[in-house]
């Protein structure tokens, strides 16, 4: 599943190629995958300019002259343009541009949501607010966050806490700071909890750096995959030496999640 390197890599090639576009027309060719938020159609997307791509989290966050729409890929979501990618199944909506340039939305899994909603603040989460990105996420209030029993890394996952952090990257950021993903949240310490916070940001920023992880679906934007899979220490890496100890890589299950960690470096 995409986490947020995944989707910010995505936003900059939309960024880069869809803003100041006009969108000519919507084709839903799979009715779930397509919301509103109000009383309106795919119509009123035509006409209306693309004026910025944002992201909160794992969604991307398009602003129209009119309207605000917000995307999840979920499992499987990709998101390019034509002719860049084959193949031509499993495709949800075209965006078709006034310049004749087309968006596609394939989704093997069919999870993936385009809402479109009015102009205004777009809701990204139906329950509650979603979390701070973790590069805003105030030190003072991550070390709040962690007076819990529940497990370090159930607290990583928590979307309403820090937005954007799923397996991947929690896995990576706990074994780079050297702590055991079953460690009571409440038990760390201030440098441990700022430690934490400070690795979620470098493997999120690698993450970016190497055009994010594929293992099966991703795709940036442009169509390629990235390399980041290349660059992880511990996710999927059980039974291979550890990096630091050459120790073997565990996996056991938290908060429901497969969970690749080193005994001997995390406490
Ligand atoms: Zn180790």
């Amino acid at each position: 599943m995409p986490e947020l390197p995944e989707v910010e890599v995505i936003r900059r090639f939309l960024n880069r190629n869809i803003v100041q576009e006009k969108i000519d027309s919507l084709d839903i060719l799979y009715d779930r995958s397509v919301e509103f938020e109000g009383d309106f159609n795919a119509s009123v997307l035509c006409g209306q300019r693309i004026c910025f791509v944002d992201r909160k989290g794992k969604y991307l966050h398009l602003g129209l002259d009119r309207n605000d729409l917000v995307i999840h890929l979920r499992m499987t979501g990709q998101l390019y343009f034509e002719p860049e990618r084959e193949p031509k199944d499993h495709i949800r909506w075209v965006m078709n541009f006034q310049s004749g340039r087309k968006l596609y939305f394939r989704d093997v899994r069919k999870f993936g949501r385009l809402v479109v909603h009015p102009k205004g603040a777009p809701k990204f989460c139906k329950n509650a607010e979603i979390g701070f990105e973790p590069w805003e996420m105030p030190l003072a209030l991550w070390f709040d966050e962690l007076k819990t029993e529940r497990a370090i890394k159930a607290v990583l996952l928590d979307q309403h806490i820090l937005a954007g952090v799923g397996n991947i990257y929690a896995d990576e950021a706990l074994y780079q700071s050297g702590i055991h993903p079953e460690r009571k949240a409440s038990s760390l310490d201030q440098h441990e909890a700022n430690n934490l916070l400070m690795a979620v940001r470098v493997v999120m920023e690698k993450g970016i750096r190497f055009g994010g992880t594929t293992f099966r679906d991703y795709l940036g934007g442009d169509g390629k995959k990235g390399s980041m899979q290349d660059h992880l220490s511990v996710y999927q890496k059980t039974g291979s030496k550890c990096r630091k100890c050459s120790g073997p890589i565990s996996r056991i299950k938290v908060a429901g999640r497969s969970s690749h960690f080193c005994p001997r470096c995390q406490k």
